[in-house]
């Protein structure tokens, strides 16, 4: 028989999904793969970490929700968070007009 035993050595991983990738960058931080996803799916629940900075967030999980969903809501929710926090209080009319109008027209 022409069989051979069996090889240990696999092919080069191809560029396919990424079995349980539940490790992300920190938008605060900044580290890779600081960021763990956790998802719960019994309980419908996950939960997101920065080990290096402590961030958290959690979310709702169903059936097909994988972990890079949570990470991308998170990315959402941090960036609302921001623009909330960074809504200018002050008064959007700007009367500020531009003082033109001495150079008008000055002849005589
Ligand atoms: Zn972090």
């Amino acid at each position: 028989m022409g069989k051979r035993k069996k090889s240990s050595r696999k092919p080069a991983p191809s560029r396919q999904k990424v079995p349980l990738d539940t490790n992300f960058t920190c938008l605060f931080c900044h580290h890779d793969n600081s960021v763990t996803v956790r998802m719960d799916r019994k309980e419908g629940v996950a939960q997101l970490v920065c080990k290096v900075c402590d961030q958290r967030f959690q979310s709702k999980v169903n059936h097909l929700t994988e972990a890079v969903d949570i990470y991308s809501e998170w990315i959402d929710a941090a960036d609302a968070a921001q623009k909330e926090d960074h809504v200018p209080r002050r008064p959007a009319a700007s009367s500020s007009r531009p003082a033109r109008i001495a150079e008008e027209s000055d002849e005589d």
